[in-house]
């Protein structure tokens, strides 16, 4: 059978693979710690999903909106957004997606052209490099120095063509927890100005940020920089609400139209139950978000030292938001012998059932990904199984 060339140069996504290996071997009734999810390991808030029967009964649910979201969604996302930022938008600078995942999907297949060169920093969220390809556009890949989690403009302008068009920023990191702070992120956003490169900001974890560590956002330093600036954000990792694929967009009017063109080709528009839910998150009370961020801060404060203690594993900072550990753990695979991550990954879930994430994933081999969306229990057990299973092999 014949496979078009795009698709054959995607690979499938590790992280949703190991995490179907990990709970197939659950689902045989073994004791699996599983700390490869990048979705948290809360219910969605009661109130956001009585809202969605509410939603459903009243028949709001029943039909196709417009593509890029009921209006009043639109609206509360661009109201949420002046607030944090300071800004000035409407509902349409406004596009609402199935995922955060679409939306940075349907803004490739908007601005990439064949051949541009999109440039994604290490380590990186798996799907940015697929999604490029996807669009015909090619990755390229941009390393901090030796020990750094994110990058700076000498780095980025090293690898800087005639035919570099976009640049993606996610912060707080997927997978390391790294926040880029205000200086960083202005000098990225100035150069990128000069040199006319989108600047495309993944601010998905923005509320997941910990011990009195802050967040800034690209869209919140000059006027020059917004407007360079493509905002991606959902509601899945602030709201818990994973399983209701909701994501969204905020830029400039003349971008939002052209993703209308692709969503409305693409999916339609995202189902009508998860915008009404999405609407209730934003429109209620917000402590349910702080409770889940203390949640994560307690088990990020509680777990760090313990992994920090395992022979051959350096955390080059403590992380500062999102959900994830990112330890380099190139000495404790010379003590241990294992040739990469990936031998090690899968060593460690055959012997002692812990899953985790090889940093190949990433584009970073010698580091691994431990989530702690997962309860203090299971981390804590995890955590004696790993330096058992160094230890063993040591
Ligand atoms: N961006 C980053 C960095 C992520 O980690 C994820 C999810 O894991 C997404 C985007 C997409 O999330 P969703 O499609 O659930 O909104």
């Amino acid at each position: 059978m014949k496979f078009s060339n795009r698709v054959q140069q995607v690979s499938p996504s590790v992280t949703l693979a190991l995490s179907a290996k990990a709970k197939s071997l659950q689902k045989k009734g073994l004791d699996v710690k599983n700390l490869t999810a990048g979705e948290p390991n809360f219910n969605t808030p009661k109130h956001i999903k009585q809202a969605a029967i509410a939603a459903i009964e009243a028949g709001n649910s029943d039909f196709y909106t417009p593509a890029l979201g009921i209006k009043e969604l639109r609206e509360a996302i661009a109201k949420v957004t002046n607030e944090q930022y300071k800004t000035n938008y409407t509902f349409d600078n406004v596009a609402v997606t199935v995922g955060g995942k679409f939306a940075l999907f349907a803004i490739a297949q908007a601005i990439f052209d064949l051949d541009d060169e999109i440039l994604i920093p290490l380590p990186y969220w798996v799907s940015y490099s697929e999604q490029v390809k996807l669009a015909g556009a090619k990755p390229v890949f941009v390393s901090p120095k030796e020990g750094q989690l994110k990058v700076n403009v000498a780095e980025l302008e090293a690898k800087r063509t005639a035919k570099t068009r976009a640049v993606i920023i996610n912060s707080p990191q997927n997978p390391s927890g790294a926040i880029y702070s205000r200086q960083e992120l202005e000098a990225i956003g100035n150069w990128a100005v000069e040199n006319n490169i989108w600047l495309i900001a993944d601010d998905m974890y923005n509320k997941l940020v910990y011990n009195g560590n802050s967040f800034v956002s690209l869209f919140e330093l000059s006027e020059k920089i917004r407007k360079q600036t493509i905002l991606v954000n959902g509601f899945s990792k602030t709201y818990s609400m994973t399983g209701w694929r909701v994501g969204y967009v905020l830029a400039n009017k003349e971008l939002i139209a052209k993703l209308s063109a692709v969503v409305g080709h693409a999916t339609g528009n995202l189902a009508a139950v998860s915008q009404y839910a999405a609407l209730a998150a934003l429109n209620s009370d917000q402590s349910c978000v702080e409770e889940m961020r203390q949640a994560y801060e307690q088990r990020l404060n509680e777990i760090y030292p313990l992994l920090n203690e395992i022979p051959g594993f350096t955390l080059h900072t403590k992380p500062e938001g999102a959900f994830y550990l990112f330890p380099d753990i190139r000495q404790a695979l010379a003590k241990t012998g294992f040739a990469d991550t990936t031998s090690f990954a899968d060593a460690l879930l055959e012997e002692e059932y812990v899953a985790v994430v090889p940093g190949e994933a990433f584009g970073m081999p010698g580091y691994i990904r431990l989530s702690y969306a997962a309860s203090l229990s299971d981390l804590r057990e995890a955590m004696v199984r790993l330096k058992r299973f160094v230890e063993k092999h040591s």
